[in-house]
């Protein structure tokens, strides 16, 4: 906290560099972290000083680097990646003749060796280097998004993305979380730009030839991934969020659109200020919106200056749905999160990356939840334990601690275990310690790390010492082992008003039989009442435990969902929550019904459970709720598009089930209706719309056609709802309209939209003309790849066959750190085992064998598919048969034979 204090102080004097290059022991690099880079030497600062020629994709740069050297050495290994380097000298701190290097690359290691005539003594030097680079056109190092401004003039910014390794391609460096160091940039740039960095501009002056050359402040100590550079015809808007200045960058023009993101960002600080116990540390905090897209991350949290693709940034009326309007506040809190766990507090390697992103991804919900308690936040964890689960539950997942040896398993690492399974567990974790103890833990935990690297260990051993004994057993089993615990529930026994039950702790597994492997044990707290009843928390570690609960009546496990397991009841004792289900919490009602469905899907039980379940989501209920089974049933309807009797049953139970509430909610937004209701509609809207409803489809007609000659024809919030049932249903005239709204559209966001609209037609025949398109100049360098990802939705195989095929014209429209992750999320849909040999085809030819992750995952999930299938099928087939109105005799037919209604 002094620390920090001492800090801000510095910073009031301006002229001051923000954190004195404080000398750093040369083993505060810890020697045991799987380092790419020989430990030789430790960099403190960098002067970095660029020239970008957008126009042609380049630039031009000089570092010079200040190390100490830490053994004697003749040659020095650096990271760097799409550089030239054209000239490397180094010099004593403490003067002496200066040393020439001679250079080597290892474009494969993405290193850079210099090789010095006689071998250097430790000390301190500085290195200099002089080198080029590319401008890349998707986001990795530097990169340009091409855009129209408001005005419909063309216009290029370029931005920066280094996380987790692209530093190396915008400067030659010590590339690695662990080598924290102080940066100094400077940008000669357009002199009718603004380029943004993490700190506040120092200086800026004309030089000529219609350049500006612009410095900005010293940073603090941080890792590479964290620098942030941009410039561009932007806007900016700011507001004073105590002592420290918030603004968004954005296209200029786009100033009134970025109100909400900038009210948002002054509304965290102060509350994240308060929940960390020590004040942001730097000047400002600006928010850097870019125009265009990655198919795998939407925001990034370079320290001070947060970049963030516009569509989840920028409030435009004519476009954002109330979900985007949600997700800029969500992302927010995410990034800025970051600025603390991450950014101030840095994890030493990447096998703890889950400490930056579960924590940012927990940490954002609980702002969240504080602002906006209507939002349905705690529906929403629920959910993303349930998305972790699903990757889990398979024997390809992997610990949250995982060990992590290549870029590319770096790259990977970026994943639902990490993120989602993080935040449930933390979840989780802060329920077992009480929220004070959990805060005075993550207070101890930033003041002894800031400006530092940890390990999940220190943060444990905070939490611990702050009070909450125990914790890092359970903490242990749930991150450094992969998996999901099942609790199995006994027959439970009444006597004297309590309920005795025995907890048999199992593994649950989607793709193993249970007794064919050997489940792992774990210490679960489970908390457990009778429906309506006090709860109780019992730790299980052991095989069996013995719980006394009290009352009697219907026992449920996980009360609060904050558990990370599933729950199998006996099937008498899952009759009687289903039975008593209205009496049951809400949030408890849509965990269970999760719950149930996945151990039917998995096998564990007769799918009957489940859709019983399901069935039993009352009309009316919480929007969430009916959301859950809602999308299940749409979910349904696809998985029997081969079988149109029973996806005829599906349609009649959808409509006659939902029908009614869009009829009472409205097809447009009620002034002051519940947010969760507005983010229900366009679901509500989408899944009736794809079974023919006829009031939805008659509606959808009758937008379109207004549209043609109306852009505003309808609310911006509900204009993707509608556009996206057209482009499902499309014919080949429709899609042509689409696409003609897509080539006129202005802003950024909306031409993005309607070109991934055409990728979701169900015609395969537009589908296929989606992907070709997606491979010329039209659409743009970073929507071709979102376009590919829509036609997959719906023909996964297509799409596969199209890539693989086409690889050469693909490729350079995807993130160059997500090549596998793209090939693996195109196929994962798949109904073809013979997309499996395809998949392992792909990965022999071009995949090293450490590497191979997110292929394996998408052939284990196609497996596990193909091998339930049928089972799954036939049960809900049947249970539907049984569940099914029966239809109006015909005349002079016998009356059909009833059959019992059971939900
Ligand atoms: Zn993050």
């Amino acid at each position: 906290m002094k620390f920090v204090a001492a800090l801000l102080a510095s910073v009031a004097l301006a002229s001051t560099p923000l954190v004195a290059a404080a000398p750093r022991q040369a083993d505060t690099v810890d020697p045991t972290l799987p380092t790419q880079l020989p430990r030789t030497a430790i960099p403190r600062h960098y002067a970095i000083s660029v020239t970008p020629h957008a126009e042609r994709l380049s630039f031009d740069g000089d570092v010079a680097i200040d190390l100490e050297v830490v053994k004697p050495t003749g040659e020095l290994v650096l990271n760097a990646a799409d550089l030239e380097l054209a000239s490397a000298t180094l010099r004593p701190q403490n003067g002496g003749a200066a040393l020439p290097a001679r250079i080597s690359l290892d474009p494969k290691g993405e290193t850079a060796t210099l090789t010095f005539a006689r071998t250097v003594a430790p000390g301190a030097y500085r290195l200099a280097i002089r080198y080029s680079g590319q401008i890349h056109t998707q986001a990795n190092g530097l990169f340009a998004l091409d855009y129209k401004n408001p005005a419909g003039a063309e216009r290029r910014a370029i931005f920066t993305q280094f996380e987790p390794a692209d530093a190396r391609r915008f400067f030659p460096g010590w590339d690695e979380p662990d080598y924290k160091a102080t940066f100094d940039l400077a940008a000669r740039v357009p002199a009718g730009e603004m380029a943004v960095s993490n700190m506040p501009a120092a200086s800026s002056r004309e030089i000529g030839g219609g350049l500006k050359e612009v410095r900005f402040q010293p940073t603090p100590v941080m890792s590479s991934y964290l620098l942030f550079f941009g410039s561009g015809d932007f806007g900016r808007i700011t507001k004073m969020a105590g002592k420290t200045e918030v603004g968004i960058v954005m296209g200029r023009g786009n100033e009134a659109k970025a109100r909400t993101a900038l009210d948002a960002e002054a509304q965290i600080l102060p509350y994240y200020n308060e929940y960390f116990g020590t004040p942001y540390p730097l000047p400002k905090l600006d928010n850097v919106a870019g125009p265009g897209q990655s198919q795998f991350f939407s925001a990034m949290e370079n320290w001070g200056a947060i970049f963030t693709f516009e569509r989840v940034l920028l409030d435009d009326p004519a476009v954002t749905t109330e979900s985007e309007r949600q997700a800029i506040f969500g992302v927010e809190a995410h990034e800025m999160a970051h600025q603390w766990f991450g950014d101030l507090v840095t994890m030493a390697w990447w096998d703890d990356l889950w400490l930056n992103e579960g924590f940012a991804s927990w940490m954002a919900r609980k702002a969240t939840k504080h602002f906006h308690p209507d939002w349905g936040e705690e529906f929403g964890a629920v959910g993303s334990r349930e998305g972790a689960m699903g990757q889990d539950a398979l024997s390809t997942t992997h610990p949250i601690v995982q060990k992590v040896r290549t870029v590319e398993q770096a790259n990977q690492a970026f994943d639902s275990i990490t993120y989602s399974k993080g935040e449930s567990v933390l979840n989780m974790l802060e329920g077992y310690a009480g929220a004070d103890v959990w805060q005075r833990g993550i207070q101890a935990y930033i003041r002894a790390h800031a400006y530092r690297n940890t390990r999940t260990d220190d943060l444990w051993r905070a939490v611990e010492a702050a009070g909450a004994r125990g914790l890092t057993q359970i903490a242990h089993d749930f991150t450094l082992q992969p998996g999901v615990p099942l609790i199995r529930v006994g027959p439970a026994s009444c006597a004297a008003g309590q309920s005795r039950v025995v907890l048999t702790q199992d593994e649950f597994s989607s793709d193993r039989k249970p007794g064919s492997f050997a489940p792992l044990t774990w210490h679960v707290p489970v908390k457990l009442s009778v429906v309506g009843g006090k709860p109780v928390t019992a730790l299980t570690s052991g095989r069996e435990t013995q719980v006394t609960v009290p009352g009697c009546g219907p026992l449920l496990a996980n009360v609060g969902q904050t558990g990370y397991y599933r729950t199998l009841y006996p099937a008498a004792a899952a009759e009687q929550l289903r039975a008593n289900f209205t009496r049951i919490d809400p949030l408890d009602e849509y965990g269970l019904v999760h719950d149930q469905l996945e151990l039917s899907e998995a096998g564990y039980q007769p799918m009957a459970i489940g859709l019983d379940l399901v069935a039993a989501i009352p009309v009316p209920a919480r929007p969430e709720l009916l959301s859950l089974g809602n999308s299940y049933w749409a979910g349904l309807y696809k998985e029997f598009d081969e079988d149109a009797a029973t996806q005829r049953l599906i349609a009649t139970l959808i409509e006659q089930r939902y029908a009614p509430v869009l009829a009472k909610i409205g097809l447009n937004a009620a002034p002051n209706e519940l947010p969760t209701v507005t983010t229900f509609r366009p679901q509500l809207i989408q899944s009736l719309g794809e079974v023919g409803d006829a009031r939805v489809t008659a509606e959808a007609r009758r937008i379109f056609a207004a549209l043609q000659s109306d852009p505003d024809a309808v609310a911006g919030g509900l204009k993707q709802t509608w556009l996206s049932l057209i482009a499902t249903n499309a014919d080949a005239a429709t899609w042509d309209q689409l696409h003609a709204m897509a080539r006129k559209a202005s802003s950024a966001t909306e031409r993005q939209n309607l070109y991934s609209l055409l990728g979701r037609t169900k015609d395969e025949a537009l589908a296929k003309r989606a992907l070709e398109l997606a491979l010329t100049d039209e659409p743009g360098r970073t929507v071709s790849a979102g376009m590919i990802t829509a036609v997959a939705g719906r023909h996964p195989d297509l799409a596969l066959d199209f890539v693989l095929s086409r690889w050469s014209e693909v490729e350079k429209f995807v993130d160059l750190s997500a090549k596998s992750r793209f090939i693996g999320r195109i196929a994962s849909g798949s109904h073809d085992a013979a997309t499996i040999g395809k998949l392992e085809a792909y990965a022999k030819g071009n995949i090293s064998a450490t590497d191979r992750k997110p292929i394996d995952q998408a052939i284990n999930v196609i497996r596990v598919r193909l091998g339930n299938e049928a089972r799954i099928k036939s049960e809900v087939a049947a249970w539907l048969r049984s569940h099914a109105e029966e239809p109006a005799p015909a005349p002079g037919s016998p009356p059909a034979p009833s059959q019992p209604e059971r939900g």
